[in-house]
């Protein structure tokens, strides 16, 4: 998986590569979706909720340019894979997931796999975490309306690097954004598609 879904195509990051041949996917699927494992695409994880394609958790994780030393905030545990990588490359990670069963579950793995730098908590990510703030790194796992400009603002460090797919629900833009001072400056990655970000600085709840 890693070598034909990733490396062939152009993520050369060592450590990157290193944490994801860390971290056992098929731990992070429901028994039924066992055969998606390490399928080239995103897999269904319950409440209408998706783990993502191993190749955008890569581009993603090499994107942010993760260093030992650096607090990260993830939007959207989901399974808890990505969080998972992030968990191998930096200093502390707190991850947000606004349903609950999927944050226990999610809790539960990282557990198992002994990892104790994760921090977890169930609400409205587009918030943030104050009480962590500053985040070197900011990641969301789920496709937002607009770039969360509040959140940046006030939780991404200066100089910080947040990665977020932004656009349309069935098409988004993933996008690098860096902030400098009060302005964010963002860079087009690739098209993707996520399941959307819902909340205050995302889309309203049906
Ligand atoms: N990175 C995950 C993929 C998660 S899918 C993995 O590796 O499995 C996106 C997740 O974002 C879903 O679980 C969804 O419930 C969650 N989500 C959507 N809006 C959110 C919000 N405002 N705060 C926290 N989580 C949110």
């Amino acid at each position: 998986m890693i070598r034909q879904q990733i490396i062939e195509r152009g993520i050369h990051d060592e450590r990157v590569i290193a944490a994801m041949r860390a971290i056992p996917r098929d731990r992070f699927f429901l028994p039924d979706a066992r055969e998606s494992d390490f399928a080239d695409r995103a897999a269904p994880i319950g409440h209408e909720q998706t783990i993502s394609q191993p190749y955008m958790v890569a581009l993603m994780t090499a994107r942010l340019q993760i260093a030992s030393n650096h607090k990260v905030l993830e939007i959207g545990t989901g399974s808890g894979y990505h969080t998972a990588i992030l968990s191998k490359l930096a200093a502390e990670v707190y991850s947000v997931e606004r349903i609950k069963p999927l944050l226990d579950a999610a809790f539960e793995r990282l557990l198992s796999l002994d990892i104790r730098n994760a921090h977890f908590r169930f609400g409205d990510g587009t918030r943030g975490w104050p009480e962590a703030a500053p985040f070197d790194r900011i990641l969301i796992t789920a496709g937002a309306p607009q770039i969360p400009e509040a959140l940046l603002k006030s939780q991404l460090a200066d100089g910080g690097i947040a990665v977020v797919p932004v656009g349309p629900a069935d098409d988004q833009m993933l996008m690098e954004i860096h902030r400098a001072g009060d302005n964010l400056v963002s860079t087009d990655i690739c098209a993707c598609r996520f399941v959307k970000l819902i909340g205050e600085e995302g889309w309203a709840e049906q």
